[in-house]
């Protein structure tokens, strides 16, 4: 019996991890696989007789993918032992103990990525591997010199091994499945499989625009260089160059990792990035030695996990909601729950096909998590606990605002509201019009515009442009003084100049992201000729494929469409590609972005910085915030820094500002 479940779980675990390792699509939980990994190593503390040697308790990772160069571990690269609650951590702190008296600890935060193997040679960097199955990665050096974090070159001219770990940050991911899903391609499932997806990439072109970044957190070889605390290697990898985790601690004893923990079970959402836990690492370098290795990992650290982001909760319904584009998709409502340190009221259920391939009822005991600690979702229902009284999800076939019968294409899974005139779409599509990839209007946030539309301020996006005729009515509104209707009507009257891809992109036409519609300026220049294009002439463009060409037909052969088209140039909005036409002035990299400076740079004076990069067509701002592009650090840089890695925002050094703007 004992041996049949062995078996069992042996097949599935190997199955999760072909799934999880080699082709990075999960198809259960973290916390369900440990669940299995737990059951099997109880089953084998118990039964020693029947372990098998090739049993997952004893390998690390996955299998090497056919097309990646295979590259061989001279030091195997391991996994870590795990703890999930205080007892456990105390037990491992007194196994410790039996070889080291009064062991120092350094607490570093688990990022929730993939590790990866960095090897310079005289300083540069001339290999990048994964971790493979321990002993065996994957070459994917021409995927890693596309990590901007990490330099081709060392500040010292050394041979080094150097390996840490490669990860997408939360906006990153949620921008990319942004993308994702306006293209109809599948999603990742959380900020680790796209990393890992993306750095397997045999086009390094596409790893690249996944904007990687990456923490380095080990000298396998420290003690030959006469390193010997894990603290002080830390720092000398920092010194070398590269990026260290700023909030890793030394601590004096189990009681300080304890508080750590308990610190960032608290704190981890606020992160940029995904962590899974922490783990903790024996300081001495030569009692870490003397502590050694099991085959899968080593006896001198462990990592602590945190516990399950799963609740069960009841799904008392599901409503519908019209975006931008008129898609219509069904929403799960949820008695409220708290999931990792947030109240879950929402999830989306995306659209009929997958609420059927869930066999969601309302009334239904769910599961709930939190994937990529971002995004809730209705993971499954639990079925034993149905009463008989759940009913049956139907899909709706009117709008839910205009009641307007909703049309469903042919192979495509989502209803969608054509009524031009449904005021949901309407608000959603006035939201996007200003968004800051789109207009960027600042001062027109969501609420406002959905007052505004209520008020009767803005109906269309040409009322935006309309405003300044109501200056004096806005100033009485609550919430509204002079300086803050003239800073609207600034930013309003600024957005005019932008360049044609952000007002293409701002028009919502059907799946052209920010990307394509950035393709359609560069290619046609003006929007006239945009307008002018033939299906064949669309389609013929790289990246433009038929759904997409017919979409732009579409939506310029629709009269309602011309009509706001010929306002907005009436009212003097650009419809020109600026990148191009001014090129001698504009550059791509400053254009229509914010700058905050920080810290002194050899090549400018702040003054003069600031003004060349305005004369190129950016804005210099002096503090960071959300809106901030990019900062742009020299030596000594002050919190300006610290506030920009925390909101994750793109950081240049003097390097990358020589190699942006000549
Ligand atoms: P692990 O993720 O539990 O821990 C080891 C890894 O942690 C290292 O290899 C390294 O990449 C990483 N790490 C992050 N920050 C670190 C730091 N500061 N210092 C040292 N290492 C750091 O082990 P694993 O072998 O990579 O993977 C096992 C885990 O993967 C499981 O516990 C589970 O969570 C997940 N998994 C899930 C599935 C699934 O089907 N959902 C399948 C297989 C594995």
């Amino acid at each position: 019996m004992i041996e049949q479940r062995y078996e069992e779980l042996i097949n599935i675990i190997n199955k999760l991890n072909y799934e999880y390792y080699t082709l990075d699509k999960p198809s259960v939980s973290d916390q369900e696989y440990d669940r299995y990994v737990q059951e099997l190593i109880k089953i084998e503390l118990e039964n020693p007789d029947i372990v098998r040697e090739d049993s997952p308790s004893v390998r690390v990772g996955g299998k090497v993918l056919d097309g990646f160069v295979k590259v061989t571990h001279e030091i195997p690269m391991l996994s870590l032992g795990n703890v999930f609650n205080e007892d456990e951590l105390i037990k491992f702190d007194e196994r410790i103990k039996k070889e080291v008296s009064n062991p120092k600890y350094v607490c570093e935060l688990k990022i929730d990525g993939l590790s990866v193997s960095l090897k310079y040679e005289n300083g540069k960097l001339v290999r990048g591997a994964t971790r493979g199955d321990g002993v065996v990665g994957e070459d994917i050096t021409n995927n890693v010199k596309t990590i901007k974090s990490i330099p081709l070159n060392l500040k010292e001219k050394i041979n080094i091994e150097i390996r840490g770990e490669i990860f997408m940050s939360k906006d990153v991911f949620n921008k990319l499945n942004e993308e994702r899903e306006v293209k109809g391609e599948e999603l990742f499932q959380n900020p680790r499989n796209a990393a890992a997806g993306s750095i397997r990439q045999l086009d390094s072109k596409i790893a690249a625009q996944r904007k990687l970044d990456a923490f380095l957190y080990h000298l396998p070889e420290a003690l030959d260089i006469d390193i010997h605390s894990h603290y002080e290697a830390l720092k000398y990898i920092e010194k070398l160059g590269l990026k260290v985790n700023p909030n890793i601690k030394k601590v004096d004893n189990i009681k300080e990792v304890i508080e750590y923990i308990s610190y960032w079970t608290e704190h981890r959402s606020s992160l940029p990035y995904e962590i899974d836990g922490i783990v903790i690492k024996l300081d001495n370098l030569d009692d870490q030695q003397k502590l050694g290795y099991t085959a899968k990992y080593p006896k001198w650290a462990t990592a602590y996990k945190f516990p399950a982001l799963e609740v069960l909760t009841k799904l008392t319904d599901i409503i519908f909601t019209v975006g931008r584009t008129g898609q219509v998709t069904p929403n799960a409502v949820l008695e409220p729950v708290k999931v990792a340190g947030s109240t879950i009221r929402r999830a989306t259920l995306h659209n009929e096909d997958y609420v059927i391939e869930k066999d969601l009822k309302i009334g239904d005991i769910v599961s709930i998590r939190k994937a990529g600690d971002v995004i809730p979702e209705v993971v499954e229902p639990i079925i034993d606990r149905r009463t008989g009284e759940e009913k049956d999800f139907q899909m709706i076939h009117n709008c839910p605002i205009c009641n307007h019968t909703l049309i469903r294409k042919e192979n495509e899974a989502d209803y969608f509201c054509v009524n031009p005139n449904c005021p949901a779409r309407h608000i959603e599509g006035l939201i996007h019009f200003v968004s800051r990839d789109a207009m960027n209007i600042d001062g027109l946030g969501e609420r406002i515009i959905e007052d505004f539309y209520n008020m009767g301020y803005i109906k269309s996006f040409t009322d935006i442009y309309k405003l300044d005729d109501k200056k004096d009515e806005l100033m009485e509104l609550e919430g509204f003084g002079e300086k803050s209707v003239n800073n609207l009507l600034e930013a309003i009257e600024n957005s005019k100049k932008n360049s044609l891809e952000r007002l293409l992109f701002a028009l919502g036409i059907r799946q052209v992201g920010s990307k394509t519609a950035k393709l359609l300026a560069k290619h046609f220049e003006t929007l006239d000729n945009l307008m002018n294009a033939s299906f064949e002439k669309l389609n013929n463009i790289k990246d433009i494929g038929d759904i997409i060409a017919q979409n732009i037909i579409d939506y310029f052969k629709d009269e309602e469409n011309i009509k706001i088209i010929n306002e907005l140039k009436d009212m003097g909005i650009n419809t020109k590609y600026l990148g191009v036409i001014n090129s001698e002035n504009t550059n791509e990299y400053v254009y229509n972005k914010t700058f905050v400076l920080t810290g002194s740079l050899e090549t400018y004076t702040r003054d003069e910085l600031k003004e060349k990069l305005e004369s190129l067509g950016g804005n210099v701002s002096g503090s960071v915030s959300k809106k901030t592009d990019v900062v742009i650090v020299g030596s000594n840089p002050g919190s300006k820094y610290d506030k920009a890695k925390e909101l994750n925002i793109e950081i240049w050094n003097e390097e990358d500002l020589k190699n942006r703007v000549k």
